[in-house]
């Protein structure tokens, strides 16, 4: 479905509401056709390649729920950020990042991500830099890279037509992903409140309710105090000492009745990171095979 956020931008929302395995898209109406992440719907980028044009595919960050149709379109030009483009050119860099390689969920993800989402590796014609301005014919958009979730994760804002994409900086339920290998707690917080400094009018997201108006300072904040509670969650756990397997089969982060490889990866990628810090913090300590809170 087809939303006009303004007589030039457009919103494409994502198949399910834009929950994973999709996520909505903008559509530029300008500079030829411009489309930013290729993860929405199908059939309306085909129509809107048909009907309006479509130059450049400008991809957010590299995850799957974002290139998921990028295959369809191998005649068109990909834009990425400096940082994120080495993984949309290299399918064993983009494993790299997610922390796959070499284990026991690489043979799960090789076959996930090259056959359900069909990723293929594509050269970036053009790399972003941060606070780059960017024009599409008429529209001009600020490159605002907002890492954390992915070193190069590019958010969009145009100030003429008061919206700023925040992409998976998302504002959701389930609360913010920084589980990717570069991923990073602080430099997740960092980038959230950054982006909500900018007070835009506008506020679009890639997950969920697309279009927040007004100030979202305090939805990033309720956002945000999720990474709070799954750190509290797990101390909690880790009043006795934990394994690993443990740790993964508590599900934590997704909550019971998630079983799977997939869900696996993802306590993993999540939790790891705050055991990292409160190790670091000296909050807890990892001895042999298990972890446990200090008291
Ligand atoms: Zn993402």
């Amino acid at each position: 479905m087809i939303q006009r956020l303004t007589d030039r931008i457009w919103l494409i929302e994502g198949g399910k509401g834009g929950r994973y395995p999709y996520a909505h898209s903008l559509y530029l109406r300008d500079g030829g056709g411009v489309l930013i992440d290729c993860g929405s719907d199908l059939q309306d980028i085909i129509r809107l390649k048909k009907e309006e044009g479509l130059k450049v595919i400008v991809m957010t960050h590299y995850h799957e729920d974002h290139f998921y149709f990028l295959s369809s379109f191998p005649d068109v030009e990909v834009w990425a950020t400096d940082a994120d483009a080495p993984a949309l050119e290299s399918f064993e860099v983009l494993l790299d990042r997610y922390g796959i390689t070499g284990s026991e969920w690489d043979p799960f993800f090789r076959k996930l991500l090259s056959e359900k989402f069909s990723y293929r590796p594509r050269r970036i014609a053009r790399r972003i830099v941060d606070r780059e301005r960017i024009r599409f014919g008429r529209v001009e958009a600020t490159a605002v890279i907002a890492p954390g979730h992915t070193p190069g994760h590019l958010c969009l804002h145009f100030p003429s037509e008061g919206i700023l994409f925040l992409a998976d900086y998302d504002l959701s339920d389930f609360g913010p992903w920084y589980g990717d290998k570069p991923g990073s707690i602080e430099a997740f917080r960092r980038s959230a409140k950054l982006l909500a400094g900018i007070d835009a009018p506008v506020n679009v997201v890639s997950h969920d309710a697309p279009v927040h108006r007004g100030d979202i300072r305090p939805k990033v904040s309720a956002y945000l105090s999720r990474i709070d509670r799954r750190e509290e969650d797990l101390r909690n756990f880790l009043r006795q000492p934990r394994t690993r397997l443990e740790i993964i089969r508590r599900r934590i982060v997704y909550g019971e009745g998630h079983p799977g490889p997939w869900f696996d990866y993802g306590e993993w990628a999540i939790l790891s990171k705050h055991l990292d810090g409160m190790v670091a913090r000296g909050e807890a300590v990892h001895v042999g095979d298990r972890y446990a809170a200090r008291a």
